[in-house]
């Protein structure tokens, strides 16, 4: 999808929270467009928000969140020199996962995101973004911590931050992947 001369990522975030398109908008509390550098070279990609990102209107602000803080700082980034999303924009009631018309439905507000950050890396985070934004079935044990070129994007599939709270091996597993993803920023132009 081309960019539209006006589109604008306020543009994108004032239509999301205002959004209607699927069942999500009857249960959220606050949709969640996402936040951060609108000229990163990486995005960051979840799944849904949360109770916490429901509440706040901001995503990855709770558990898992503060996990995702942790390891970027392990490798000297901040959250404002990055763009943080999810690939649907309102929480699923008890935190279900995403049904596929609801994520066919929000989409057009991620595409148009990326088409306005054009980022060089996106991080899909778990297997739902993998699924999602890779078109690949493979899981995210097989596929993390190694860069795929598709088109012109580098995709880097990562854990889900969440997955290490509940598995603590895997925050040592994490911290590994984010040191192979400064080294692959690094090396961009
Ligand atoms: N989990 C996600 O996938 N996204 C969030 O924003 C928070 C938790
Ligand atoms: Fe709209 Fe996406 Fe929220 Fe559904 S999840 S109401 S498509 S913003």
């Amino acid at each position: 999808m081309a960019t539209q001369p006006q589109d604008s990522l306020v543009k994108v975030s004032s239509e999301v929270v205002g959004c209607t398109k699927c069942r999500l908008c009857e249960t959220r509390r606050n949709a969640v467009p996402g936040e951060g550098l609108e000229s990163s070279k990486v995005i960051f990609v979840g799944e849904a928000p949360g109770e916490q990102e429901d509440a706040q209107g901001r995503p990855f602000v709770g558990a898992a969140g503060k996990l995702l803080n942790e390891l970027l700082a392990s490798v000297g980034l901040r959250r404002e020199d990055v763009y943080i999303t999810n690939v649907v924009k309102c929480r699923p009631p008890k935190n279900r996962p995403p049904r596929k018309d609801e994520t066919t439905a929000c989409r057009p507000y991620l595409d148009r995101q990326i088409n306005l950050i054009t980022p060089q890396i996106i991080c899909p985070m778990g297997n739902s973004a993998i699924h999602s934004l890779m078109d690949s079935d493979k899981s995210v044990t097989e596929l993390h911590g190694m860069p795929f070129e598709i088109g012109k994007i580098t995709f880097f599939p990562m854990y889900h931050p969440a997955a290490a709270l509940y598995t603590f091996q895997l925050r040592k597993v994490m911290e590994e992947d984010f040191k192979t993803l400064k080294g692959l920023l690094n090396a961009l132009k």
